[in-house]
């Protein structure tokens, strides 16, 4: 039994209505852990504690550090999540809830990640939140999925940290027959490391992460997205903070779902003027969640923009 539970796949008329074209929702905010990464992360722990771990270790205080937590649970195998001073309140408590030691270390998240690796023992995982084969893997079990529905997209949308969502969607295209289906990786524009590696045919080093959607906040995407770049129809895109934010508040009112500005940037693609949907009749968008987001959070966000 995996980790993960099978998510909804809906046609959504009030996006299809927006965007002029057939948009179905891959529902992984659903996931029990608030976002996609529990399909990769429960597939790696998994595979860890099979081998013998003892502790799962992770450095990060979002959705990634959450899954950790939850798949640690879910398996009994302690966890550890060493936060940077500057992770929300609301972040801790949920790593608190699910049960996972937390560690408050250091004014950055360098600092917090450095401090994990140096605890990592023999009989201890760490858990890498977006450059690991597994996580990919078990990402791309979402395509499976809308595989088994039979439903094949003219174009994927989805959105870009450091890359591991992106390449295990394209893994699970590739695995199902799906390899020449295109995908739109969406980035705001405060996070655009896929984008600058695209033009600059290089891996490139972002020097300041500037964005409300911190889950995108990737300085550097890892070395198989740069690579897929090559071998997969991808179109990088970005979008302003405010279109990913206004994004979340219109998908609360048309499908009663929070989402954080890291998945909104994707929605904001069907509400936006985008023609870059133009040349696809069907597009599957991947709402890929976000458990830190909260109302109050999207009306503080919202009171700063006007
Ligand atoms: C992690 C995450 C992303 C980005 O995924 P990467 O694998 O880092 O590219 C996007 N949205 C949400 C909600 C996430 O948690």
């Amino acid at each position: 039994m995996p980790l993960h539970i099978k998510t909804p796949l809906l046609a959504s008329s009030a996006l299809s209505l927006a965007a002029g074209r057939s948009i179905a929702l891959k529902m992984e905010a659903l996931q029990p852990s608030g976002s996609f990464k529990l399909r990769g992360i429960g597939h790696a722990c998994e595979h860890y504690k099979a081998r013998g771990a003892q502790r799962f270790i992770s450095s990060s205080g979002g959705n990634a550090g959450l899954a950790v937590a939850y798949a640690g649970r879910a398996l009994a195998v302690p966890v550890t999540v060493v936060v940077p001073e500057t992770t929300p309140l609301r972040a801790r408590q949920l790593l608190d809830l699910e049960g996972a030691e937390v560690i408050v270390h250091g004014a950055s998240w360098q600092e917090a990640n450095e401090r994990a690796q140096s605890m990592i023992g023999t009989a201890d995982a760490f858990i890498h939140p977006f450059d690991n084969p597994l996580l990919w893997e078990g990402h791309a079990s979402m395509i499976d999925e809308v595989a088994e529905s039979g439903a094949r997209p003219d174009a994927v949308v989805l959105t870009v940290g450091g890359g591991g969502l992106l390449s295990g969607v394209v893994e699970g295209l590739q695995r199902n027959g799906w390899g020449d289906v295109p995908v739109v990786a969406v980035e705001t524009r405060g996070a655009a490391s896929l984008g600058a590696a695209a033009a600059a045919g290089e891996r490139v080093t972002l020097d300041a992460i500037t964005t409300i959607a911190t889950s995108l906040g990737a300085k550097q995407i890892c070395a198989r997205a740069f690579a897929l770049l090559g071998q997969h129809p991808i179109r990088p895109v970005q979008v302003s903070d405010a279109e990913a934010l206004d994004a979340c508040a219109r998908f609360l009112d048309d499908h009663r779902v929070l989402v954080e500005p890291a998945c909104g940037a994707s929605l904001a693609l069907a509400y936006g003027a985008a023609n870059i949907l133009a040349p696809f009749n069907t597009v599957l968008m991947i709402v890929c969640g976000g458990s830190t987001m909260s109302l109050a959070q999207m009306q503080d966000w919202q009171q700063r923009a006007s």
